[in-house]
This record gives C-alpha cells, sequence and structure tokens, in this order.
C-alpha cells in the first residue's frame, strides 16, 4: 500500500507541468543515471561496455505517446537507423519500441492507424538483419490494442522476431497469458510501471509479486520463450530454483534489467552463464521514462533532490 501510496504521489507530481519543466531544465545531469546518452552512438558505445560485461544490450529510443504524423515518422525513422547501425554488429540485435511512439494513436492513408504502418517497416528490416524487436506495454487503455496488434505482427514476422510485455499488476493479466498461448509467444513479464486506477491493478505489492511469479512459472512451463525482467533478488532466486525443479532449459529464458539499476546483479548473473540483458535507453525525450524509474523507488527521490540542489 505504501508503495502505491508513494508511486502514485511520484507519478501525480511528475505530471505537473511546472515540476516537468524544472526538472527537464536542471534534471539531465541526474537523468544520466538511467539514460545512455542523447544520441544512438552514445547507446551503442553503451551496449558494448556491456557486452564486454557479458551484459546483451536493448536499444530504446525515448519518446512515447506522440500526437502527430511527422513526430511519429521521425521516431520511426531514427528506429530503423538504430537497426541500420546494428546490421553486422557481432553480439544479438534487439531493440525495444512503443507503439505509441510510431502513431499507434493516429490514422494512415493505409487506412489502419500509422503506428502499424510504421511497425511493418521496422519488422522488416529487423527480420531482414536478424534483430529482434519487442513492443513494450504502455498504459491500460492501451492494452487491447497493443495485444491485437501484437497478434497481428506475430503472424506476419513470426515470434523470433516480435515480442511483447505483459504486467503482472493488471487484474487482466494471467488471462492475456492464456490468450496468447496459441502464438507461442516471446513474453517479457514486467510488474507494470504506470500510474493505474485500482480497478484494474492491484495495490498490493505481494499481490503484485505473487501474480509476477505465477506469470512466469506458467509461460516458462509452457515452454515458450521468457524475459524475467526485473530486480527483485528474491524473484530471481525463485525463478532459479524453478528452472532447475523442472528441467527448463537455459535457452529458453533470460533475466533482463535497466541500464543503471543492479549492474552488480547483472554481471553476477551472467558470470553464473544466465542470458542477462540490459535496457538501455536513450535519447533526449527521457522526462516520462526518468519519472517512473523515480516513483519505483523511494530512495530515488533524495537522489534527485541531491542533484538539483547541487545544480
Ligand atoms: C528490461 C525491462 C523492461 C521493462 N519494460 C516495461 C514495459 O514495457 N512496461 C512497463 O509497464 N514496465 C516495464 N518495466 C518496468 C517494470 O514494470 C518495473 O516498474 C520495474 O522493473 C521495477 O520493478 P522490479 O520488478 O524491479 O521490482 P521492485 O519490487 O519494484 O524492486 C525490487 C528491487 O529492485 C531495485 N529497483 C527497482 N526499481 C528501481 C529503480 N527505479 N531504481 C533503483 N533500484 C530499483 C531495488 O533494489 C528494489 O528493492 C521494465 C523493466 C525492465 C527491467
Amino acid at each position: 500500500m505504501i508503495d502505491r501510496i508513494y508511486r502514485t504521489a511520484v507519478l501525480s507530481v511528475a505530471g505537473n507541468k511546472t515540476v516537468e519543466e524544472l526538472v527537464r531544465t536542471r534534471g539531465w545531469s541526474i537523468a544520466q543515471r538511467f539514460v545512455a546518452g542523447d544520441e544512438l552512438a552514445d547507446a551503442v558505445r553503451a551496449v558494448e561496455e556491456l557486452e564486454r560485461e557479458g551484459v546483451y544490450g536493448i536499444l530504446d529510443l525515448l519518446g512515447e505517446m506522440v500526437t502527430s504524423e511527422e513526430e511519429a515518422n521521425t521516431f520511426a525513422e531514427k528506429i530503423l537507423a538504430i537497426l541500420d547501425a546494428l546490421e553486422g554488429k557481432p553480439y544479438p540485435k534487439y531493440v525495444s519500441i512503443k507503439l505509441s511512439q510510431i502513431g499507434q494513436d493516429l490514422p494512415s492513408p493505409q487506412g489502419e492507424n500509422l503506428g502499424m504502418v510504421n511497425a511493418r517497416r521496422i519488422l522488416a528490416r529487423a527480420r531482414q538483419i536478424g534483430a529482434f524487436v519487442r513492443l513494450d506495454m504502455e498504459d491500460h487503455p492501451r492494452t487491447d490494442q497493443t495485444l491485437a496488434e501484437f497478434r497481428t505482427l506475430v503472424g506476419e514476422f513470426g515470434a523470433q522476431t516480435v515480442g511483447t510485455v505483459l504486467q503482472s499488476y493488471l487484474y487482466r493479466t494471467e488471462g492475456d497469458l492464456a490468450s496468447l498461448a496459441d502464438l507461442a509467444p516471446n513474453l517479457r513479464i514486467v510488474k507494470g510501471a504506470y500510474l493505474e486506477p485500482e480497478s484494474v491493478a492491484m495495490t498490493n505489492k505481494v499481490d503484485v509479486d505473487a501474480a509476477y511469479r505465477r506469470l512466469v512459472y506458467a509461460h516458462l512451463k509452457a515452454g515458450h520463450p521468457t524475459a524475467i525482467a526485473t530486480h527483485d533478488e528474491h524473484i530471481i532466486d525463485d525463478v532459479k530454483r524453478f528452472v532447475l525443479a523442472h528441467g527448463i532449459a537455459r535457452s529458453q529464458f533470460e533475466f533482463q534489467m535497466l541500464y543503471g539499476i543492479r549492474r552488480d546483479l547483472q554481471r553476477q548473473l551472467a558470470r553464473e552463464g544466465y542470458t542477462v540483458r540490459a535496457y538501455i535507453p536513450y535519447g533526449r525525450d527521457w522526462y516520462a521514462y526518468f519519472s517512473r524509474r523515480i516513483a519505483e523507488r523511494p530512495a530515488n527521490v533524495m537522489f534527485v533532490l541531491r542533484g538539483m540542489l547541487k545544480g
């Protein structure tokens, strides 16, 4: 409950325009704890640094919920440029995108939303170079649409090219997992990072964590590729025991964490021989991502305040 009150408070304050203005102008140096830099070259450098430690990267161009066709197409072009930059690299090529970033809310001349048109361009290019694209999951009003679009895209490009994300805090998610099973989907399981109403999302962390374990175990037992995206050491330890007890191959799952968070744990799991991937955000549109990271952990507010006072 305390977690929820804290998160609600931070995300509500973050939605205030004056706070946004202040943090945007003074907070870049603080945001760099969670963001690899402004440019693609910064993010590629971060991928290559982590790769030397045995941790793979997931490139994420920051930006979401765009409202103009021009902006959506610009994001799509920049994501295509990431794939161009990754072509020929010796390490696994992996990007995360948000459908709202490339036009999910906008019409297109083809009749479908612009997000689908752009997603197809991105997935076609990804398939060509052997890259994997994860459709991040955003706030709950988009869940139905994102899952329906994911189903269409898996049908066209295959589950080796595109995956999506399920959030354990939503009451609906166990049903969603069951309804996707026929696709043998590659799913990232997260707890969920958005400010959601109590009518759709669990308010108690214990319930969110229990649902998290159930989702991961069910997906692993079904034999489908599973990205266990959490920094929660208790869950990670339980998953290690679960896979041993059920004879699940290490090739079927991986651990994923965020850039700048628990790097020690990322390295340790990699040393133990697990596949570990770090989600590496970059770009100028860092405010929403940064606010969600602050909302996840009370200690992060002190970190921001100290940084702002210094700056
Ligand atoms: C690779 C990846 C992709 C993600 N994609 C999505 C997505 O598509 N949609 C979505 O809604 N959410 C996404 N998330 C965010 C996720 O929903 C959670 O908000 C986030 O991972 C924090 O929860 P946790 O599972 O780490 O556990 P928690 O129970 O929140 O935290 C466990 C421990 O992790 C550490 N920790 C967690 N967060 C922080 C932080 N911000 N700063 C410092 N330490 C921290 C602390 O040590 C904490 O005690 C993603 C997370 C990861 C790792």
